[in-house]
């Protein structure tokens, strides 16, 4: 007899169901929840998980590369990267290796590697920020790890458990912070990037059998504040970033790579990014790689934050975004209401010419809180008021927020000290 399946429609979200529900396991006995095939009769086989206290550590030369400026490292066509990197390799026999931290460099993968072909690849981008307290630390890094897992068991790669991820990170950083990110520079920042690829060299659409995890820091620039604030254009009629039932939700490689068509448009344009719009109506979705919110008043006159909801699966849940969505609950209450629902291009265009639109800003790990100025959508300008200097009043007051658990002038439970190597 065949095993019960699940009712068709619910194909996918009862596999990512089964996969998630097998992650705590990993988390008490470490052991490897991939069951692509390999799985026992419970589903949760015995090879050993991702474990971050395996940890191997080989020194890279400290005296090889000075660290540059921000400027300097950020003007070139390649990412400084700081000494170190980590790495993790997973095969379907054998789980997961001991995790290497080990001197920046290149990686080796056949040409036939699954990650070249079939986009088996997901990534998560997160920062350290070095405090005006001198402390180092990271914001929300659990969120970033938990996503992590999400993105990789949606195109088939192995589980792991977040918090292992989350230590690797740390782990990283206690190593390459001091250096990197030295007591010296208060209120700059390095961009870590963990990523998982799969790497086996077998041709032919499968789930991988080898898959390899590794994480970088890097230098990045500040992007949250253009000069004139960030000008959006609407994406063309005949091109969506994700659809319902897709994969836009997932941080994986394959929903980036066909968006920068239109992005390039726009930017001959004069424009920064598209603002994502999906289905007739025109919903707004996400603006660039970053989420996107409003402040305007209804039309009885109610301040609200609006930002697209997340239960369509059709926007990436932002740690920022959340960020943002939490803090402006508790601490703009009764000011303004915070809605998380869908709503138009042409509900902005009418509280537009209306005269209700107060601000607008993109959120996200790369771009922060970036004031949005401008949004073209087919022949109309939406401007948008930039009252407090380069930024609205309420993206100001958010951003000022945020920034201040990042940096430590105010203790905060989402800002995550890193205990450093000195
Ligand atoms: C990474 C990303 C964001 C922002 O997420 P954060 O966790 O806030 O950095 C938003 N939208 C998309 C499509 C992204 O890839």
């Amino acid at each position: 007899m065949l095993p019960q399946n699940p009712p068709v429609e619910d194909l996918t979200s009862t596999a990512m169901e089964h996969k998630i529900a097998e992650q705590p396991a990993l988390a008490n006995g470490k052991t490897n929840g991939h069951t692509n095939g390999n799985g026992n009769a419970n589903g949760t086989s015995t090879l050993p998980g991702l474990d971050a206290s395996k940890m191997t550590i080989t020194r890279a030369d400290p005296t090889l590369r000075a660290v540059p400026d921000e400027d300097t490292a950020c003007a070139g066509n390649e990412t400084i990267c700081t000494d170190h990197m980590i790495t993790v390799t997973w095969k379907l026999g054998s789980g997961w290796s001991a995790p290497e931290l080990k001197p920046y460099g290149p990686l080796s993968l056949m040409p036939t590697a699954s990650v070249l072909h079939y986009a088996t690849e997901c990534f998560e981008g997160l920062k350290a920020y070095r405090g005006h307290d001198g402390a180092l630390r990271l914001f929300r890094p659990d969120l970033n790890a938990k996503r992590m897992l999400m993105s990789t068991l949606r195109i088939s790669l192995p589980g792991f458990a977040p918090a292992e991820v989350e230590k690797l990170i740390l782990a990283l950083m206690a190593v390459d912070g001091p250096k990197w990110l030295p007591a010296s520079r208060p209120g700059s920042y390095l961009y870590l990037r963990p990523a998982v690829i799969g790497t086996n060299p077998q041709l032919g659409v499968q789930a991988p059998k080898e898959a390899l995890l590794f994480i970088t820091a890097s230098f990045m620039p500040r992007m949250d504040a253009p000069p004139g604030g960030m000008k959006l254009h609407t994406n063309p009629e005949d091109m969506i970033r994700a659809w319902v039932g897709g994969f836009g939700y997932a941080k994986v490689g394959a929903n980036y790579g066909p968006s920068l068509l239109a992005t390039n448009e726009a930017r001959d344009r004069g424009f920064g990014q598209i603002l994502w719009l999906y289905g007739p109506e025109g919903y707004c979705t996400e603006a660039g790689a970053s989420n996107f919110f409003v402040v305007w008043r209804t039309k009885e006159g109610a301040l609200q934050l609006v930002t697209a909801p997340l239960d369509d699966k059709l926007i990436l849940d932002g740690v920022t975004r959340r960020s943002v969505v939490e803090l402006a609950k508790e601490r703009l209450a009764g000011e303004l209401e915070v809605v998380e629902r869908k709503y138009t291009i042409d509900e902005v265009v009418e509280a537009d010419k209306e005269g209700r639109l107060v601000e607008s800003f993109a959120a996200g790990t790369a771009f922060f809180i970036c004031p949005v100025s401008h949004i073209r959508h087919r022949d109309y300008d939406v401007q948008i008021p930039m009252v407090k200097g380069e930024s609205g009043h309420y993206t100001a007051k958010i951003k000022g927020w945020m920034t201040d658990i990042m940096y430590g002038n105010e203790q905060h439970p989402w800002g995550v000290v890193v205990d450093e190597q000195k």
